[in-house]
């Protein structure tokens, strides 16, 4: 496996050197190479009828490709899905890449947009899509430009029609990475999630059928069926299938993102490929899934992070944002600023969620935590939320009240009940 951080770190080094904000992308593989290294076959194959939707269906069935955005629901049901409603079918790409902690998916499109443009435009044929949209955030201008460039390089060489990808960016809103509110905001409207059902694979954009995959998801399908089904299942460890691409921040040696086997436990990440934790740090616990996949003790760090295990300890591992806290960081902070980020980003549209995470910041700021009414308030946040913002909000809490009672004494904090 290769270890993607370094060059992640040499790039962060650079901006900061500089003191760019947005420093223009590095070198990206353009159509003509990518060709040449035998890109766009698997697209030519399908187009042609050498390759069937049904046997692509099953060689990602085989795989074990699982939407890698967060929700981890297998790609080809999804696909079957949406083929089973009447056409005209959308498909959209999310690359609104906006859960705290999570970079893969602009790691892949900085380095190769034509291997992800080639895996989107196969799931768009996949479901005889009409239309191929990308929503990008809108915090990636140097992206937009990347990918400008690489829908332009298609056009030319007459491998997609003039207009058949549309590219569109995102305005900042965390809430447009939640798939029926980034349709709302393609469609033109502020980006508020829609309640289900009817879910976005049988009334979408434009109130059509609409197939909604996740970049990385998408960068797969080509060199899964280059290599091959078993080679990818194969990747997985400790009975789990697959490669996952990990965004390692915090108190690591080398942070980025970092390809590994799927089910691989924190330990073995941190220690194998992120060079241990930096030094003088001791580890306390993390957070699996960026802001909203919970929060984990240092005793839990030998599970597998995978889609299911992790729903057995109350965590999601989401879009795999690792995000590794040190016996310095203060933990009272920690769930000040996700519940801060959770009241600033939720959209306001059910009670639950705008007034509660305002309501439970408040709690988390007085100088004792009264435990009874903080559950009370999770519990009404996850059962009445509209989407998944107020549902995975009280998370971290959660956690924090259930695995770091000893760790929060030892940082003065008192709990009451
Ligand atoms: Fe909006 Fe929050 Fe309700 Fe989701 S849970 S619809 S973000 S107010």
């Amino acid at each position: 496996h290769r270890h993607l951080g370094h060059a992640t770190s040499e790039r962060v080094a650079a901006t900061l050197a500089t003191g760019e904000l947005h420093p223009e992308p590095i070198d990206w593989s353009r159509l003509v190479d990518y060709r040449a290294a035998g890109g766009h076959a698997l697209l030519a194959d399908c187009r042609a009828g050498r390759v069937s939707v049904e046997a692509l269906m099953h060689e990602m069935e085989e795989a074990g490709l699982r939407g890698l955005g967060g929700a981890g629901f297998p790609t080809f049901r999804k696909w079957h899905f949406v083929r089973a409603e009447p056409g005209p079918r959308y498909c959209v790409i999310n690359a609104d890449e906006g859960e705290p902690g999570t970079f893969k998916d602009r790691y892949y499109l900085e380095r190769e947009p034509h291997r992800f443009l080639e895996g989107a435009l196969v799931s768009a044929w996949a479901v005889e899509a009409e239309a191929l949209y990308i929503y990008l955030r809108d915090e990636y201008p140097g992206l937009h430009r990347v990918l400008r460039e690489a829908i332009g390089e298609l056009e030319t060489a007459g491998l997609i029609a003039p207009g058949y990808v549309v590219l569109r960016r995102g305005a900042g809103a965390y809430i447009c990475g939640e798939e029926s509110a980034l349709i709302e905001s393609l469609e033109g409207k502020p980006g508020k999630p829609r309640h289900r059902p009817p879910f976005v694979a049988q009334k979408g954009l434009f109130d059509r059928p609409t197939l909604v995959n996740n970049v990385e998801t998408v960068y797969w399908i080509p060199l899964i069926h280059t290599r091959g089904a078993e080679w990818f299942a194969s990747q997985g460890r400790h009975g789990r299938k697959g490669l996952r691409s990990f965004s390692v921040s915090g108190r690591v040696r080398y942070p980025g993102v970092h390809l590994a086997p799927a089910g691989i436990t924190l330990r073995e990440l941190v220690d194998e490929y992120c060079g241990g934790m930096a030094e003088g740090h001791g580890l306390l616990g993390y957070l699996p899934g960026g802001a909203s996949g919970g929060i984990l003790p240092a005793s839990k760090a030998d599970i597998p992070l995978d889609f299911d295990t992790l729903q057995e300890h109350g965590c999601f591992i989401g879009s795999a944002a690792v995000i590794v806290l040190s016996d310095q960081d203060d933990l009272r902070g920690v769930a000040t600023s996700l519940l801060a980020f959770f009241a600033d980003e939720s959209c306001g549209q059910c009670t639950p969620c705008r007034v509660g995470s305002e309501k439970m910041l408040a709690l988390l700021e007085r100088e004792e935590w009264d435990a009874a009414a903080l559950t009370r308030l999770s519990q009404v946040m996850m059962d009445a939320s509209i989407c998944g913002l107020g549902q995975a909000a009280p998370n971290p809490v959660l956690g924090l009240l259930k695995d770091f009672r000893p760790e929060l004494a030892n940082q003065n904090l008192i709990i009451r009940g």
